[in-house]
């Protein structure tokens, strides 16, 4: 069985550079999760690299704020 995944793309906390993370399905709940708020979304783990990386809501420029952080831990 092929296992589903997701393409999310926040920015790297330091750099702001636009990452593209691959996620599971339950990774991917958790990175939309609270979406449109700064709140602490949770960890989620890139399925290409195995990095781990905290994601937070950020400013998209618009009063949407559905933009995210990341920052890896
Ligand atoms: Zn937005």
């Amino acid at each position: 069985m092929k296992m589903q995944t997701y393409t999310y793309t926040p920015r790297l906390k330091n750099t702001g550079e636009r990452l593209q993370l691959m996620l599971n399905e339950v990774d991917w709940m958790v990175a939309n999760q609270c979406r449109g708020t700064f709140r602490v979304r949770g960890i989620v783990t890139d399925q290409k690299t195995g990095k781990r990386y905290r994601i937070q809501g950020a400013s998209c420029g618009l009063p949407c704020h559905c933009d995210a952080t990341a920052e890896e831990v």
